[in-house]
């Protein structure tokens, strides 16, 4: 075994979960070790939808003009449980109203890219964490790698290792939940025959709906074009979910799947991926434990209705980055990591629960009919299309805070207007581009600017000559993106408010400690 290498996190696994956190870690300044136990990038993908909210937080980084480039197509609306009504994302007064369709594994290389051209950080492939303890200063991780086992010496450690993940095991947290009935397949496929009667890419979630339930022990939903030539094959089987959970795919089921729904029609040529997926639904009942923590799949696995995983996932991140580079950096307040779990278990629990309410009403069996025509019936009601559009796209999330009861805007996320700052107009987002807290005030507020001087280093004050369609004259941002703060010009209470504001989620007044930009990884000691 090598001497022990040591950093400030390590973050175990380098999907879209591991990936964000390391990012929002490094623009903190803290020295971040990846790992995966793959030898390559992922090249095959499970996910092929970002949600709005995640669009608006790459937006905030400076990230999504490279996953816009390398999407498909981008969808106005969305679904709940595939329903033939959909629902669309105005009045949640997103800059963003609309879904990116672009495979995970773009989405990872994009991520995956900024973070080496930006912080000098490279994933360690072929690393796989196999043991870890932890004792009062930090985490030992024992990770076998090609060149034998290394140990990772780390203040924290946080397992972003997906679904089965091997560090809430080690850990020993619960995990929960409900097992599976359906069980369900993706495959990547080339075609002989049939390209042409597929039409182009989806232009809106419509052309990814419309299941074919006339096998009723097999459903099957269109093809979706993909780049390259590929076309994705999805489908599904109601109260088999046990038995096939582990079973592999033959390449026999997918030619008949497609036959089922295509006839002759369509002919596969070549498969190129094939992978299993179920309703099961778990969540981990903490999501810290000392100093290790877990988000992402490694967190909660559900079915993928509605394409909220990887989304779910890339907000945990958001949320811990900033937390855990507060503690690091020594300037967080008590209790402001374990919020962590406190703000995202409840998302978490919220988002299994809708989806095992949509796995209910996907299932064709006749006993669900009535359900689906009443659900159907709600859909059509403005006010519900509402809710479950913010619900699944993760825009109506607040989390709950002090003052979060007394006015619209504190605990949830910050709208993007476009503002004029310093005679020159830019989007509300390019201000959080730092990473750090935002004290954004305007002409009326502009004196309660000094108050955050005392956190300066994780406080930005900023002045704006006015907060359009904001119902504030001032507020005060996290750095994910939340509001935690809000007033009005007349509000006598505003300025020692701010300041509680500041200390709860900005630490004591002081010296800032400084950030050692683009964090040097130490060298590798095998
Ligand atoms: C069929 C299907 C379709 C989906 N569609 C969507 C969608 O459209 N939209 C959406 O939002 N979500 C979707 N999802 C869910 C989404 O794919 C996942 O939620 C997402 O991949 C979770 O990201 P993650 O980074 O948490 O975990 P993962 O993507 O699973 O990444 C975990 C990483 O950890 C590494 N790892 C594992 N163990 C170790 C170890 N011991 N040591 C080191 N590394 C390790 C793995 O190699 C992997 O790279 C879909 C899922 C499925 C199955």
């Amino acid at each position: 075994m090598s001497t022990a290498q040591s950093t400030d996190v390590v973050v175990v696994g380098s999907g879209p979960t591991g990936l964000t956190l390391a990012h929002e870690l490094a623009l903190a300044g803290v020295r971040v070790i990846v790992i995966d136990k793959l030898a390559d990038p992922n090249e095959h993908s499970k996910a092929l939808g970002l949600q709005p909210r995640t669009v608006e937080v790459l937006d905030m980084r400076g990230l999504l003009g490279a996953v816009l480039e390398r999407s498909l197509t981008q969808v106005p609306d969305a679904h709940f449980a595939g329903l033939p009504v959909v629902m669309n994302y105005r009045g949640w007064g997103s800059r963003h109203p609309y879904g990116v369709i672009i495979p995970q594994d773009r989405v990872e290389g994009v991520l995956e890219e900024a973070l080496a051209a930006r912080y000098g950080i490279e994933v360690r492939r072929s690393h796989e964490l196999v043991d870890l303890e932890q004792d009062a200063d930090g985490v030992t991780a024992t990770v076998a790698t090609p060149h034998g086992a290394v140990r990772l010496r780390s203040r924290y450690l946080v397992g972003c290792d997906g679904s089965r993940s091997a560090v809430r095991k080690r850990l020993g947290v619960a995990f929960p939940g409900t097992r599976t009935a359906f069980s369900g397949v993706v495959a990547d496929v080339t075609l002989k025959k049939g390209a042409d009667a597929l039409g182009e890419r989806p232009k809106s979630i419509r052309d990814l709906l419309g299941v074919d339930k006339a096998h009723q022990d097999r459903m099957t939903w269109p093809l979706v074009p993909l780049q390259n030539g590929l076309y994705r094959v999805v489908w599904g089987i109601y109260g088999r979910g046990e038995t096939d959970a582990d079973r592999p795919v033959t390449e026999a089921e997918v030619h008949d799947s497609v036959r089922l729904r295509y006839g002759d029609a369509v002919e596969v040529d070549e498969i190129r991926w094939l992978s299993r997926f179920t309703d099961s639904a778990y969540q981990a009942e903490h999501y810290r434990r000392g100093r290790v923590l877990l988000a992402g799949d490694a967190a909660h696995v559900h079915l993928p209705a509605a394409g909220q995983g990887l989304n779910l996932g890339v907000q945990d991140a958001m949320n811990l980055g900033w937390k855990l580079a507060a503690e690091v950096a020594g300037w967080a307040p008590a209790g402001l990591l374990d919020s962590y779990h406190g703000e995202r278990h409840p998302i978490g629990a919220s988002v299994v629960e809708n989806t095992r309410a949509q796995a209910v009403l996907t299932n064709p069996s006749e006993e669900y009919d009535g359900l689906r025509a009443i659900f159907v019936q709600l859909l059509r009601m403005g006010p519900v299309s509402h809710y479950l559009a913010g619900m699944v796209s993760g825009l109506d999330i607040r989390y709950p805070m002090p003052g979060s009861g007394t006015d619209e805007l504190t605990g949830a996320r910050m709208p993007d207007p476009d503002l004029t700052v310093d005679g020159a107009e830019r989007p509300l987002s390019t201000l959080l581009r730092s990473g750090r807290g935002l004290l954004l005030t305007t002409g009326a507020t502009r004196r309660w600017g000094t108050l955050a001087d005392a956190w300066a280093g994780r406080v930005d004050a900023v002045t704006a000559a006015a907060l359009p369609d904001v119902p504030a004259d001032a507020v005060l941002v996290r750095p994910d993106g939340y509001v935690c703060w809000a007033a009005t010009a007349s509000d006598h209470t505003a300025p020692e408010r701010l300041t509680d504001a500041l200390e709860t989620w900005f630490g004591a007044p002081g010296p800032t400690p400084p950030r050692s930009e683009a964090a040097p990884e130490a060298a590798v000691s095998h």
